[in-house]
């Protein structure tokens, strides 16, 4: 059984211990890929080295990376990150994120976030590289900004991570072509409705991810998350959905690879 974590954010510390004990779990628990998010603009730059030195310490994981600004962070855009990210974009990044919008907290302003978000959706058309969306209290103003041609018509327009919408907005985004991706969310115990979704997806659209370090899955909850803990996410939604684990294991890492356009062999 191959998984995939299609969204983690890994710091230096993964690299400090030169065995990898964190991709060493990964490997053991059955992740045979992983999707490092960029988010910061402190590491940005240096998610250039840090992603070879990853892939450098010898893991049989495949590891892949994004380029994007999260949207919390959209009042540090500057001509420095969007060259850099360009440059990302135009050679190794799989997709084009994390981005996207969060008026949960605000930590810009939704102009801020609107326009850096924009210039992610320009770039994803642009690139023809998937977008990974973040969302919280938002949905409304992110589907008016994928109301767009190029969108539509983007063989593979991106993921809504971390689900925590309903069911009328995860109808929207699979009409626009998206996949969405689940998170230990799904596993809380407050989490019912997030459950329904997860139930109704067609399961050749749905993802996983662990989001780690935060959000760890139940039994771990609690926990730094990693990317090991993905496994336990996996298994409830099979069990949930009452799906053959093999076969679900078998499609969710095809729609993994598909979304992110790399080889599923
Ligand atoms: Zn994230």
């Amino acid at each position: 059984m191959k998984l995939f974590d299609t969204h983690c954010h890994l710091g230096d510390e993964t690299l400090k211990d030169a065995s990898g004990p964190l991709l060493e779990r990964a490997h053991a628990s059955g992740v045979a890929a992983l999707c490092v998010i960029s988010a910061d603009p402190d590491n940005i730059a240096s998610f250039d080295t840090f992603v070879p030195e990853l892939r450098a310490l010898g893991t049989p994981v495949r590891i892949y990376r994004s380029a994007g600004l999260h949207p919390h962070e959209a009042k540090h855009w500057s001509p420095e990150i969007e060259k850099t990210l360009t440059r990302q974009l135009s050679a190794d990044a799989v997709a084009v994120g994390e981005t996207g919008l969060d008026y949960h907290y605000n930590l810009s302003t939704p102009e801020e976030q609107k326009s850096v978000f924009e210039r992610h959706i320009e770039w994803a058309c642009e690139f023809q590289k998937p977008l990974v969306i973040h969302c919280r209290e938002a949905a409304h103003d992110i589907l008016t900004a994928l109301d767009r041609k190029d969108i539509k018509q983007h063989p593979r327009p991106g993921i809504l991570h971390c689900f925590t919408e309903t069911r009328t907005e995860a109808r929207q985004l699979l009409d626009l072509g998206f996949v969405i991706s689940f998170s230990g969310i799904v596993t809380f115990n407050n989490a019912d409705e997030i459950r329904e979704v997860a139930k109704f997806i067609p399961r050749d659209r749905l993802l996983v991810e662990t989001d780690s370090p935060y959000l760890a899955p139940k039994p771990k909850r609690g926990r730094s998350n990693e990317p090991a803990f993905v496994a336990h996410t996996f298994d409830f939604i099979a069990e949930l959905r009452r799906e053959n684990r093999d076969e679900f294991a078998e499609q969710i890492w095809l729609n993994s690879c598909r979304t992110y356009g790399v080889d599923p062999q």
